[in-house]
Formats: structure tokens, C-alpha cells, sequence
């Protein structure tokens, strides 16, 4: 009998963690690393409020939200009992030729709460897929109106919109992450990454890049693809509302659609519910994911408007080619009504704004460090940029010590706490980051 299974039938806790973690370096991927050459890894047992457990009885103060996800921390009992009361019902049924409860409420919850023009839901699996979706039903509108011709997106540098495909395409071309597959992706349009809010007030000229790459290949566009106010993965960069209401205008004045991706930005990390009301603008599609359910459960959903849902249709056949098989999955739906609910029956605004006062206090003394570029905050987002990359192998058990969990990224060290942190926690989240980037 194999030493895993000898892990699988322990209860928890008698789980002789050293094998585990000696198992998951030699057999388990684990995000963008490597099998032969693995980072050590941490061992969690459990995880509530704002802290996580680790197999030795660590209590590490989380500082990620689990990449922009649980919002309301962790083993939430209204969370934990909406998926409990769901599980009783149904965990899942199929999505073709089926409907539920959960689903149709959530499509409600999200049409409600997102701008007019949205009134269509297709709920997909991750925010990668959910992407997918959205660039296909903006090939799909074109293509149905007979106008092939318009099958590229125009995009900006330093954007993410995940590891698909599809996806991938519409990622920064040069940032390392992807660029081993250009020859094999589907070659788009790039404009200037916006300038960042720290470049100083807006100039009408930082507009023209785009402008000109859209006044000059619209023909063969179907849409421009972006995150909304802040640019996340690819460099947590902070931009004007007036690009995007710029580019807003741009878009219907050169017929192209707006896809927005809001997988990151949205349920209130940036101080709004959505990046997008900051430049007071409606997209053709919008898309969510991430801190959808709270960081329970996978599940992303793209929403659309009349306009694009009559284009889709426009050759009578009118149907959107795609279907995943764990589509609108009850158990998320379920998870995902409760924490919306939960979010906004909390005053969320002002915790993100009390968060932001805080960052900027708190991270202010890096400013003073000859190694820091730049401090930057906006909501619940707190970034000190480096000049040079931090070593994770070296910051993560210094982070690790301080009692704090930060997975620094490149030259960003970044925070996003859970929105229900703390003054104390989040103070020790801060003076760690200080402490660490001062040992630079
Ligand atoms: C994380 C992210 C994605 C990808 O979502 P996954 O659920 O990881 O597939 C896409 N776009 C943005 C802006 C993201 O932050």
C-alpha cells in the first residue's frame, strides 16, 4: 500500500503533514511553478475570519483574499450554511434543458446591480472561461451580422484575463507570463497601457495611442478588451476614468464593442461596487468572477446587453456556442447569493474606505526607502513597487514569521485584504510589509 493512501484514510488530525508536503513537492503542480525545482509550499488546515491555520498551528494573517476572492473572510457561517442548505437540495444538475432556483436568482441579483443595458447572464466555470465566453460572443455578433472580417480585439499592454487561450491572446505580450506561446496565439491589436494616476493629472494626449490604433484597423475589430480603472496581474496599475470614458466614446464612434473585466475589480475592491462606475459608463459585457461567491467556489459569469444578444441573432440561428458541463453549478449560485447578500447589507464602502485610509498610513514609510519606486492605494488595494524583483524564497518565510500571508509578485509586494479586517489585523499586515521591504 502506497504512502498516499495512507494520507487519504487519515482523519485530520493525525495527518502526518511532513509526508503530505514531501507527496506535494514531488507529485502536485502547483501555479505557475515548477515539479523538478518546487517553492516550498505551506500546509493549511483551516481557515477563519482573516486568519489561515497551517498544520503547525501557525496563525497567519491573510492579506490576499486569496487572489481578490473572500471578501468576508473565511469559513463564514452564512456562507458555510448556504452551501450546507444547497447541498441537501441538489449539488449540481445539468445546465442544458435545466433550470434552478440558485441560478435564476443570482442572474437577477447581478442584472440589478450592474448597469442598465446588462440584462443577460451566462455563467461559466473561472474567470478564464467566463473571457472566453465574452470573446466569443463578440465574434459571434459580428460574425452573425455577416461581418467576418471583424475578428480581432484591441487590447491594452499590461493587462491579464487569465491562462486559457483565448485569454492569454488578450494578456500583456511581453511580460513573461505567456510569451512563450505568441506563435501559437491569436494575434490582437495593442495599445499603450493607460497611464497610471501617478504619471499626474490627465493629459488628452494619453488617449491618442488607442485612438489611433482604433481609428486605424476598426474594420477588422470586434472589441476592445480591458480591465476597468485598475490594471490587476499584470502590474496593479491605477488609471484615469477619463480613458475609459474616452474610450467609451471611441467605441461607438468606430462601431466596436466593450468588453469589460471585471473578474478582479469588481464587488467593491476598487471603493465601488464596480471599477466601472468611477468613469460613469455602460459596457456591452461585463464580466465577473473572482469574489463572485466569495472565494468559496469557482464560478465567473459574463453579462451582456440587448444589442449584443440581437447581434448573436441576427442570422436566425441565434445561438451562443457554448456550454460548459458544470454550467451555473447550484452549489456556487447558492454560495454566490448569499455573498452578495452579505456584501451589501454590510457597509462595505466604508470598510474598503477605512482599509484605504489605512494602506496609506500604514505602507507611507516605504515611500522613505531607496528600493521602493512607488506606493500606490486605491480602495482595498495596497501596492509597494520595487525597482528590482523580490525573491519570494527568501520574503515568504520572513512574511511567514511575521505572522502575516503576502505572496509578492515580481517587484510588487500588494495587499488586498478581506474587506472585514480588522484595524489591528491590518496594521500588522502593513508594519510586515514595511519590515520586510526594509530588510531589501
Ligand atoms: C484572475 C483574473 C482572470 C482569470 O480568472 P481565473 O478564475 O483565474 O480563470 C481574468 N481576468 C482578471 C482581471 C483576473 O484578475
Amino acid at each position: 500500500m502506497g504512502f498516499y493512501k495512507l494520507v487519504l484514510t487519515m482523519t485530520q488530525n493525525t495527518v502526518n503533514y511532513s509526508n503530505l508536503l514531501r507527496y506535494d513537492a514531488k507529485h502536485v503542480w502547483h501555479p505557475y511553478s515548477s515539479m523538478s525545482n518546487p517553492a516550498p509550499v505551506l500546509a493549511v488546515v483551516s481557515a477563519k475570519g482573516v486568519y489561515l491555520e497551517l498544520a503547525d498551528g501557525t496563525r497567519l494573517i491573510d492579506g490576499m483574499s486569496s487572489w481578490w476572492s473572500a471578501l468576508h473572510g473565511y469559513n463564514h457561517p452564512i456562507l458555510n450554511q448556504a452551501i450546507l442548505d444547497q447541498s441537501q437540495k441538489m449539488s449540481h444538475v445539468m445546465f442544458g434543458g435545466l433550470t434552478h432556483e440558485p441560478a435564476v436568482t443570482l442572474a437577477k441579483k447581478l442584472i440589478d446591480i450592474t448597469c442598465d443595458n446588462l440584462q443577460h447572464v451566462f455563467f461559466a466555470d473561472s474567470g478564464s472561461v467566463a473571457v472566453e465566453v465574452s470573446i466569443k460572443m463578440a465574434l459571434q455578433y459580428w460574425f452573425a451580422q455577416g461581418e467576418s472580417q471583424k475578428s480581432k480585439l484591441l487590447t491594452v499592454r499590461n493587462g491579464y484575463y487569465g491562462d486559457t487561450f483565448g485569454a492569454m491572446a488578450a494578456c500583456d505580450p511581453d511580460n513573461g507570463m505567456h510569451n512563450m506561446f505568441t506563435g501559437v496565439l491569436a494575434q490582437h491589436i495593442f495599445a499603450d497601457a493607460p497611464a497610471t494616476l501617478s504619471e499626474g493629472a490627465w493629459k488628452a494626449e494619453y488617449i491618442d495611442d488607442i485612438k489611433n490604433k482604433l481609428k486605424n484597423n476598426h474594420q477588422q475589430i470586434a472589441a476592445v478588451i480591458i480591465e476597468p480603472m485598475v490594471q490587476n496581474a499584470g502590474g496593479i496599475r491605477f488609471y484615469h476614468a477619463e480613458y475609459l470614458q474616452q474610450l467609451r466614446s471611441l467605441c461607438d464612434q468606430y462601431n466596436v464593442l466593450l468588453i469589460l473585466d471585471e473578474i478582479a475589480t469588481g464587488f467593491g475592491r476598487s471603493g465601488t461596487l464596480f471599477a466601472y462606475e468611477q468613469a460613469n459608463i455602460q459596457a456591452d459585457i461585463v464580466i465577473v468572477g473572482k469574489a463572485l461567491t466569495g472565494g468559496y467556489m469557482t464560478l465567473a459569469a459574463v453579462l451582456t446587453s440587448n444589442k449584443v444578444v440581437q447581434g448573436i441573432e441576427a442570422d436566425g440561428k441565434g445561438v451562443l456556442m457554448h456550454g460548459p458541463t458544470f454550467m451555473a453549478n447550484p452549489l456556487a449560485c447558492s454560495v454566490a447569493n448569499a455573498s452578495i447578500e452579505l456584501l451589501l447589507e454590510s457597509p462595505w464602502q466604508e470598510n474598503v474606505c477605512a482599509i484605504q485610509q489605512q494602506l496609506e498610513q500604514g505602507l507611507k514609510p516605504c515611500r522613505q526607502l531607496k528600493t521602493v519606486k512607488e506606493v500606490r492605494v486605491k480602495g482595498a488595494i495596497g501596492v509597494v513597487e520595487l525597482y528590482e524583483p523580490i525573491d519570494i524564497k527568501w520574503s515568504q518565510p520572513l512574511f511567514t514569521e511575521l505572522g502575516v500571508w503576502l505572496r509578492p509578485f515580481g517587484k510588487l509586494v500588494y495587499l488586498m485584504p478581506p474587506f472585514i479586517i480588522t484595524k489591528n489585523e491590518l496594521k500588522q499586515l502593513t508594519s510586515a510589509v514595511c519590515e520586510v521591504v526594509a530588510k531589501i
